[in-house]
Order: structure tokens, then C-alpha cells, then sequence
């Protein structure tokens, strides 16, 4: 599903930046779902925006999808970037835009016709409990509500991939395990999901194999 081989990050170039991640090699097949630890500055982040394609990586191999993303064209990062779902921690909602417009935008991007628009994202909206808030723009939400939506659109076109920092971090108890109850079954439906977190209680709630960091270093990755 991705590989990462020998990867290394520096923020503000190779030589003179700060170095956020080193030697990084990393096996996670179709369909798998891994925790990403490590403390704070470990490396999480840089490691989710290498796998987002949101910045190369300064040195090594990654491969996602079978698709070798150094060497890639642009019209190749773009169609992988599309099999590519997000949850950042800043939510990165559009301000601008209407909840249901958030959410549909990744249906948008794929020209789905509209009505199929409509009916995904109420079904998805349904989902996360915010279907009465389709109206709304995101600043008008609490902070839970817009990770909810930020979950929604990340998993409205179904990604091979899902990358999530801290989705759970505004989320409470209940909402965080309907979360999780989503996580898992979609890498039952083959999604591969690395979830970034520094919430030790929600990950001795729900074991799974980690991926784990420590000063840019991997410190532990078990099955
Ligand atoms: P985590 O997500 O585990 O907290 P990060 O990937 O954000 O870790 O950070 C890894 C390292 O990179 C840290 O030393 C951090 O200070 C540094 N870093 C993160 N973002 C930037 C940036 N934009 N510019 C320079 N250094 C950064
Ligand atoms: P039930 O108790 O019948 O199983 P649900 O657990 O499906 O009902 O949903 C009950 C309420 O929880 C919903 O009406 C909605 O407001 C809220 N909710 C549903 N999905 C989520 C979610 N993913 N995250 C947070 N809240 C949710």
C-alpha cells in the first residue's frame, strides 16, 4: 500500500534546516490500520504531510499506491492525491464555503453530478450527527463539530489512503469510539488509515500495531 524507504526531512532544506524525520523505513500493507506515536516535535506531522504528498520528502524512497512518488509526473501526484484523505488538526475547513459545501468538494473535484452529491453527503453528514447543520459555515461550529466535518470529507470519496492527525482531540468519548467504530470498518473495506495521536487513553482503548517515533526517529513499528 505505501512503502517508505531510508526517508528523511528537513524543514527549510537538507543541509542548513531542521531535520523532522530520519531514515524512515516503513511497510504498511492494504487495508491496515496504525497508530502513529510519538511525543511532541516527534515527527508525526512531517510524516503525514510526506504521505499526503503536501511536501517531498528531502532524501529516500516513497512509494504509495505503486506509485513512486519522487519520481512521479504531476498528473500522477494528482490523481494519487485524490485516493488520499486528510484530517488535519486544524481542521482546514473552507470558511468561506457552507458545511455541505465542504463536504461535497471532494465529489465536486471528481465531477459527480449533483444529485449523487447530494445523497452522499447527507448520508455521510447523517453519519457524524451533523445533518442539521448543512447551512451552516464552519466558524459557526463547536470545535467537535467541525472535526466531524473535517472527518466527512476526508471519507465522503471512500481514499484508499486516510491520514489523521488527532482526529479525536475535540471529539468526546462517545463520538471519539463512533470514530473509531468508522476507522475500523473501513480498513475492513480496504482502506489503509495511520492515525497520529498523542492520547495514550484512547490508544490502550482500542490496540492497534504502531508506527512509532521519537526525535524524527522510527523508535518501534510492530504488526
Ligand atoms: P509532531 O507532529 O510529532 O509534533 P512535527 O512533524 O510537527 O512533529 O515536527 C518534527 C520536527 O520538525 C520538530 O523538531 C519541529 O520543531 C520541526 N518542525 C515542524 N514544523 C516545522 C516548520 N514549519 N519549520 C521548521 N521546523 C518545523
Ligand atoms: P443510536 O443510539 O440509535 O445507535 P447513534 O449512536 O447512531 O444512535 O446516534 C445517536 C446520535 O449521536 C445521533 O443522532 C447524532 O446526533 C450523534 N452522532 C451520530 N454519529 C455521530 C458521530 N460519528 N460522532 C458524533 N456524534 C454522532
Amino acid at each position: 500500500m505505501f512503502r517508505l524507504h531510508d526517508v528523511s526531512y528537513a524543514y527549510g532544506g537538507n543541509r542548513a534546516g531542521v531535520a523532522a524525520l530520519s531514515h524512515i523505513s516503513l511497510d504498511v500493507a492494504q487495508g491496515e490500520f496504525r497508530w502513529l506515536l510519538g511525543p511532541s516535535g516527534a515527527g508525526k506531522s512531517s510524516l503525514l504531510s510526506i504521505l499526503s504528498l503536501e511536501v517531498q520528502a528531502s532524501a529516500g524512497m516513497v512509494e504509495i499506491l505503486g506509485v513512486p512518488v519522487m519520481q512521479a509526473r504531476r498528473s500522477n501526484l494528482a490523481r494519487l492525491r485524490r485516493r488520499i484523505g486528510t484530517v488535519w488538526q486544524d481542521f482546514r475547513l473552507l470558511p468561506d464555503l457552507s458545511v455541505f459545501d465542504n463536504v461535497a468538494l471532494p465529489l465536486r473535484l471528481q465531477h459527480r453530478a449533483e444529485d449523487e452529491i447530494a445523497h452522499e453527503v447527507h448520508a455521510i453528514m447523517k453519519w457524524v450527527g451533523l445533518e442539521n447543520r448543512l447551512d451552516a459555515r464552519p466558524l459557526q461550529l463547536s470545535g467537535g463539530e467541525q472535526q466531524r466535518v473535517a472527518i466527512a470529507r476526508a471519507v465522503i470519496y471512500r481514499p484508499a489512503l486516510l491520514l489523521a492527525d488527532e482526529p479525536t482531540n475535540a471529539l468526546d468519548e462517545r463520538q471519539a469510539g463512533r470514530l473509531m467504530a468508522m476507522f475500523h470498518r473501513l480498513a475492513e473495506l480496504g482502506t489503509t488509515i495511520v492515525v497520529a495521536t498523542h492520547n495514550d487513553a484512547i490508544v490502550e482503548k482500542y490496540p492497534a500495531p504502531a508506527i512509532e517515533l521519537a526525535h524524527g526517529h522510527l523508535v518501534r513499528d510492530y504488526r
